[in-house]
């Protein structure tokens, strides 16, 4: 008898079929004589189906009202899972993020979690009910609808599985667990057993989507056991753990994570004055342009080359506020290129191995790609590169550190 949060993401509930098979799944579950408390994701296409909806209308809609329509893709789902679980004798109730509640902060579409009353979920538990809840989303204190960012369902399973104390936090989606890379992209990817929180919290912030930041933020800040699994197929899944539980010698890189969303802008040739970094990137903030990578770079003539990188969707008002800026700083030029993808490789063996960065930078040099940006953190090396190359640069590594074979199993003594 365990409590188990299972969430289903978009292509596990994208038809009434399948459904209507997740519910045979956790009926399954509940047999066993486990609680279930379910999240669902909207059916998949869903969310983005909504998006364009709401740009239609108006390309750049108050955040608020976003969340409106957003919020609605999950509830549908809900009750059609409740509905296929009373279908099979199932008892289950339905719940929207507020009517839980889950109360969050009024950063509209990318609100983070406050606070979760679990007394409904409890009981319902308790009657013997399957309790759905929709992911993504939540209220702020004034009971407006707010939503968690995308890929947000992750997040309100792993802060329900904190918030009952479960014991166990089931991801449940279209890959059998987390791979070395995303698989769609390199053949060879395999499926790690284990990941540290660490390790997959640098590979979901460097664009692994297949889990979202913040629920891996959650789940290593309440140790919640968080496993992946796939909706419909058998299998033990990733786990991701903590440091502690790992092998001594873990590999060097553990997984090869990229992002194809970002857009770099340079200026060149401002003078080499202090204050010059806030008078570039402080507009850009006011602008709410979230900003990435930073590099700046003196040259001999006393004047100041400086690039930074931001979501390939801000580029155009990003290059807009740049022009005003370069113009008052007297720069030489401005340019940018949206045509870039960040690939990092990751791994907690990084802190134990010297020369990692440099045996990356020859396998993406071997294969002639050009690294235009870098940047390090103890498990972890970036580079943004020309994003024609991007899955030349993955493959490459992907070999280089020998991902695609198994790892020789090692004990602690
Ligand atoms: P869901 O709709 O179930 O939330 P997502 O599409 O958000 O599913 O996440 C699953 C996808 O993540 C996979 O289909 C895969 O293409 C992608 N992915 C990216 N990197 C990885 C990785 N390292 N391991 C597994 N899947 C990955
Ligand atoms: N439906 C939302 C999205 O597509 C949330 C999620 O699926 O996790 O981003
Ligand atoms: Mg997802």
């Amino acid at each position: 008898m365990a409590l188990l949060v299972q969430k289903f993401g978009g292509t596990s509930v994208g038809d009434l079929e399948r459904i209507q098979r997740v519910a045979e799944k956790v009926k399954g579950f509940r047999e066993q004589g486990h609680d279930i408390v379910v999240v669902v994701s909207a059916m998949g296409g869903e969310t983005n189906r909504l998006v364009d909806l709401a740009t239609t209308i108006q390309p750049h809609p108050t955040p608020r009202e976003m969340d409106v329509i957003l919020s609605t893709g999950e509830q549908v789902t809900i009750a059609l899972l409740s509905m296929a679980l009373n279908k099979i004798g199932c008892p289950a109730r339905s719940y929207t993020g507020s009517q839980v509640a889950i109360t969050t902060d009024s950063a509209f579409n990318k609100a983070r979690i406050k606070h979760i009353d679990t007394r409904n979920i409890r009981q319902d538990l308790d009657k013997g009910r399957v309790v759905v809840v929709a992911g993504f989303q939540g209220k702020d204190a004034e009971g407006n609808i707010t939503t968690l960012g995308r890929g947000g369902s992750d997040t309100t399973a792993v802060a329900l599985a904190a918030a009952l104390s479960a014991d166990e936090c089931q991801i449940y989606t279209d890959v059998d667990g987390v791979y070395t890379t995303d698989p769609r992209v390199v053949e060879g990817a395999r499926r790690l057993d284990k990941v540290t929180f660490e390790e997959m919290l640098e590979m979901a912030s460097q664009g692994s989507k297949v889990l979202q930041i913040r629920a891996v933020e959650f789940a290593g800040k309440y140790n919640v056991n968080l496993r992946v699994l796939h909706t419909f197929q058998e299998g033990p899944g990733t786990l991701i753990t903590l440091e502690e539980d790992y092998a001594m010698e873990s590999p060097v890189v553990s997984g090869i994570a990229f992002n194809r969303d970002e857009a770099k802008l340079t200026i060149k040739g401002v003078p080499h004055i202090p204050g010059v970094a806030s008078r570039i990137l402080g507009p850009v903030s006011r602008a709410n342009i979230e900003v990435d990578m930073i590099v700046q770079n003196v040259g001999e003539d006393q004047t100041t080359d400086f690039t930074f990188t931001v979501h390939r969707n801000d580029y155009d008002r990003a290059m807009e506020v740049v022009g005003a800026i370069a113009e008052e700083l007297g720069a030489r030029r401005y340019d940018g290129n949206s045509r870039i993808a960040k690939v990092s490789i990751v791994g907690v063996g990084m802190r134990s191995h010297a020369g990692v960065a440099t045996r990356m930078f020859e396998a993406l040099a071997a294969e002639g790609i050009n690294i235009e940006i870098i940047s390090t953190s103890e498990i972890k090396v970036s580079v943004v590169i020309a994003e024609k190359y991007l899955e030349l640069a993955v493959r490459a590594l992907h070999s280089t550190f020998e991902l695609d074979q198994e790892p020789v199993e090692t004990k602690d003594v």
